[in-house]
C-alpha cells in the first residue's frame, strides 16, 4: 500500500497540469495512467492554441503549467491569428510533433521531484461515508481514502484527482462497426466508470470525432497551397525566450469539391452519427464533415488543412475531415479533394462517445460536491479540447494541494483570466454538450489579451507557490521596464514636423500620446520609443544578471504593453468600470447553508436552480441560465435582511 498526497488518474492534458501543479507545491504526487507511451497523447489534431485556446495556452504557462513550454519545445509549424483584427482576439496556433510532444511531456513529469509516474487502470475509486454534522452541512456524503487498480495496488490519498478523458466506457464508431475503446487501439475505461456510479455520480453520454490519417509520401503536392511557419522570437512562454526549433514544416492546403459532397451525400446513412448509433451529443463547432454537408446543402468548398504529425513520421493529419463513414467510404471521400487522389489512409477516422459528469456537480476548486478530496478534470466535465482539458489540470492539481496545505484557493475568476471563465462557466451553468472555450464567451476580453498574460497572473502564481523563482524574477523585469518606460514617454515630448510612420506631426506631443493617433501603428511607437531610450537603458538593465532575461525582447513587451493601455483606454475604463460594479456582487456572499425554499420573493424556479447550483457569490447566481433579474433582487433583499438579523432564521425570510 503506497501513501500519497494526491493521486491523479489519467496522464492526459489535465492529468500531467494536475500532477505538475501539486508537484510544484511539493506534495508527493502519484500519476496513474493506461500506458506511460502515451502521456499527453494528442488524440485528434497536433495542435495547440487557436482563438481563446492560445489563451489558455499562456495562462497555464503564466500560472507555472506546462503546455506552453513543451509546445514550444516542439512545435514545426506557428502563426499569430487574426492580426488584422484588435489586440482582444489575437493569439497563438502552433502545430506540434505529435510524438515528440508526448515524449517531452513524459521527460519533464519523470524529472520532477515529487512525482511518481505508474502504469495500470484505476478500476475503484475508494471512500468512506462521513458522519460529522460539519461534513454533512457542507453536503459532502464521502471523503476519498486513494484509488484501486486492476492488477491489485492500492494507493492511499487524502485527494485523488479523476482526469479519464473520452475512456470512461468510451465506444468507437467507423460506419456499422463498433468497439469499446477510449482511442484508437487504447482500451476504455470500464470498471472506473462503474465505481463512479456506484458512488452515486450521474453520467450523460457525449461524442466527438475525428479524421483520417494518411501518407505523407501519397499527397500530390502540386495540387495543394503551403502554409508557411513564421520565424517567431515570442510564442507561448510567458518569461523567456523560445529556441527557434530545428525544422519548420509547412502546412497544406485544399478544399472539397462536388465530387467529394456526393460521396458524403450517398452514404451518409452509413455514418455512425446518422445511423442512431451514438446516442451522445457532439460538439458544436468542431462539427463532421458528414454534419457540415447535412447543415449547409448547396456548400460545395469546404476548406481542408494538411497537418504534418511531426518531422520523423509519415503521418498528416486531415484538418476539416472529421467523419465516422465506413472506411471503404472514407477512401472514397478522400479521394475525390484535389491533391488526395492517391492518397493512402494509415489511420481511419472515428468517432468517440464516452461518459461525463455534468460539472454544475462541482465546487469551483473542481472538487466534487459529493465526496471530499474527490476532484474531477478535463474531458470528464463535459469540455473537449487540450487546452480546456490543461487548465483545469492546473485548477485540479493546484486546488488539491492548496487545500491539503490550509491555503485558500487559486483567485482565479472572469475579470482576471481565460481560466476563470472556464470554470466559472462549467460550474455555474453545467453543460449538455461538448464545452469548448471561445474569445466570445468573455466579457472582458480587451483586459484578458494574449500579451499581458504574465501581468495578470504572474504574481498570483508565485505568491500562491506554483511560479519558481527564476521565471519571477522576469515578470519583475518586465514590471520594471513597464515604470521606467511610462515615466520616460510621458515626459519626453516629439517636436513638430517629425515624422511617426506615415503621418508627419502638426504639433510637439509627449511620446505616449503617440498612440492615440489611428495611423500609428505598434512598430512606429516602439521604434520612435527605443529611439529616444538609450540613456535610460542602462538604468533598466542594472543589476540584471547577463543571460538571465533577454532584454531585448522584454523591452519589446513591455512596449507593446504600453502602446495598447494607451490606444484602448477608452475601451479599458468601461471594461474596469464593468468590473467594479460586478465585483460589488462578486463580495455578496451567498451562505452554503442558505435555505432558499423559503424565500418566496425568488420564483419558484429561480429557487430550484439556485439549490442546485448552490451559488458562492450573488455575481455567480446572476450568471446561472433561467436565473431572472427578479430573482436576483429577491436573493439580495434576503441576504441583505439577513445581515441585519444576523442570527435571524434564513428560512422566515420571504
Ligand atoms: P485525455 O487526453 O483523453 O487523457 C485521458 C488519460 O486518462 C489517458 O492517458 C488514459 O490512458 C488515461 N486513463 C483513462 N482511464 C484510466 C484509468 N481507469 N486508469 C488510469 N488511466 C486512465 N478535442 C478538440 O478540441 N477538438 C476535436 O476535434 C477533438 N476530437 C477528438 C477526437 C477523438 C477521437 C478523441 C478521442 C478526442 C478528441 N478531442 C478533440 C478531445 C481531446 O482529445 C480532449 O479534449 C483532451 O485530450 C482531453 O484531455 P483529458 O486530459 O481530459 O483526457
Amino acid at each position: 500500500m503506497n501513501i500519497f498526497d494526491v493521486i491523479v488518474v489519467g496522464g492526459g492534458h489535465a492529468g500531467c497540469e494536475a500532477a505538475y501543479a501539486s508537484a510544484r507545491l511539493k506534495l508527493k504526487t502519484a500519476l496513474v495512467t493506461l500506458s506511460l507511451d502515451t502521456i499527453a497523447k494528442m488524440s485528434c489534431n497536433p495542435s495547440i492554441g487557436g482563438p481563446a485556446k492560445g489563451h489558455l495556452t499562456r495562462e497555464i504557462d503564466a500560472l507555472g503549467g506546462l503546455m506552453g513550454e513543451i509546445t514550444d519545445k516542439t512545435y514545426v509549424n506557428i502563426r499569430m491569428l487574426n492580426t488584422g483584427k484588435g489586440p482582444a482576439v489575437q493569439t497563438l496556433r502552433a502545430q506540434s510533433d505529435r510524438q515528440r510532444y508526448s515524449e517531452v511531456m513524459r521527460k519533464t513529469l519523470e524529472s520532477t521531484p515529487n512525482i511518481t509516474l505508474l502504469e495500470g487502470e484505476v478500476v475503484d475509486v475508494l471512500t468512506e461515508k462521513l458522519w460529522s454534522e460539519d461534513d454533512l452541512s457542507q453536503g459532502y456524503e464521502f471523503r476519498v481514502k486513494g484509488v484501486a487498480l486492476s492488477d491489485g495496488r492500492i494507493l492511499n490519498a487524502p485527494r485523488v484527482i479523476i482526469a479519464p478523458g473520452t475512456f470512461l466506457r468510451g465506444k468507437l464508431f467507423i460506419g456499422e462497426n463498433r468497439y469499446s475503446g477510449g482511442r484508437w487501439g487504447e482500451r476504455a475505461s470500464v470498471e472506473l466508470g462503474n465505481s463512479l456510479e456506484k458512488i452515486g455520480f450521474e453520467f450523460g453520454r457525449l461524442k466527438t470525432g475525428t479524421s483520417p490519417r494518411l501518407d505523407k509520401f501519397t499527397l500530390d503536392y502540386t495540387a495543394l497551397s503551403p502554409q508557411i511557419s513564421e520565424w517567431r522570437r515570442e510564442t507561448f512562454r510567458n518569461y523567456c525566450l523560445s529556441e527557434i526549433p530545428p525544422r519548420l514544416l509547412p502546412v497544406w492546403q485544399t478544399f472539397t469539391t462536388e465530387e467529394t459532397i456526393k460521396v458524403i451525400e450517398a452514404n451518409i446513412d452509413k455514418s455512425a452519427l446518422y445511423s442512431g448509433q451514438i446516442v451522445g451529443r457532439g460538439p458544436r463547432y468542431c462539427p463532421s464533415i458528414e454534419d457540415k454537408v447535412k447543415k449547409f446543402p448547396g456548400k460545395l468548398t469546404h476548406p481542408i488543412f494538411l497537418e504534418p504529425d511531426g518531422q520523423t513520421t509519415r503521418l498528416v493529419y486531415i484538418q476539416g475531415l472529421s467523419t465516422s463513414l465506413p472506411l471503404m467510404v472514407q477512401f472514397e471521400m478522400v479521394r475525390r479533394v484535389p491533391g488526395l487522389e492517391r492518397a493512402m489512409i494509415i489511420r481511419p477516422g472515428y468517432a468517440v462517445e464516452y461518459d461525463f459528469h455534468n460539472p454544475v456537480n462541482l465546487h469551483r476548486t473542481l472538487e466534487t460536491k459529493k465526496v471530499k478530496g474527490l476532484y474531477f478534470a478535463g474531458q470528464i466535465n463535459g469540455t473537449t479540447g487540450y487546452e480546456e482539458a490543461g487548465a483545469q489540470g492546473l485548477v485540479a492539481g493546484a486546488s488539491a494541494g492548496l487545500s491539503l496545505l490550509g491555503k485558500p484557493p487559486l483567485p482565479l475568476d472572469r475579470t482576471n483570466s481565460y481560466i476563470g471563465v472556464l470554470i466559472d462557466d462549467l460550474v455555474t451553468r453545467g453543460t449538455e454538450e461538448p464545452y469548448r472555450m471561445f474569445t466570445s464567451t468573455c466579457e472582458y476580453r480587451l483586459l484578458l489579451r494574449h500579451d499581458n498574460v504574465a501581468l495578470r497572473l504572474g504574481e498570483i502564481a508565485y505568491e500562491w507557490g506554483l511560479l519558481p523563482e527564476e521565471k519571477f524574477r522576469v515578470l519583475r523585469a518586465l514590471r520594471k521596464r513597464l515604470l521606467i518606460f511610462t515615466e520616460f514617454a510621458g515626459r519626453t515630448k516629439v517636436p513638430a514636423g517629425c515624422s511617426i510612420g506615415e503621418i508627419q506631426l502638426k504639433e510637439c506631443v509627449p511620446l505616449s500620446e503617440l498612440p492615440k493617433f489611428p495611423r500609428v501603428r505598434e512598430d512606429d511607437f516602439t521604434t520612435e520609443v527605443e529611439k529616444r531610450l538609450n540613456g535610460e537603458l542602462a538604468m533598466v538593465e542594472e543589476g540584471e544578471a547577463d543571460g538571465e532575461v533577454n532584454q531585448d525582447a522584454l523591452n519589446r513587451q513591455a512596449l507593446r504593453h504600453i502602446y495598447t493601455e494607451k490606444r484602448y483606454e477608452g475601451y479599458i475604463a468601461r471594461q474596469m468600470q464593468e468590473i467594479e460594479k460586478v465585483r460589488k456582487y462578486e463580495d455578496m456572499r451567498i451562505p452554503d447553508w442558505l435555505e432558499y425554499e423559503g424565500i418566496t420573493a425568488i420564483s419558484l424556479e429561480g429557487r430550484e436552480k439556485l439549490a442546485r447550483v448552490r451559488p458562492r457569490t450573488v455575481a455567480q447566481a446572476t450568471r446561472i441560465p433561467g436565473i431572472r433579474p427578479a430573482d436576483i433582487t429577491g436573493l439580495v433583499l434576503a441576504l441583505e435582511r439577513m445581515k441585519r438579523n444576523v442570527k435571524g432564521s434564513v428560512s422566515k425570510i420571504n
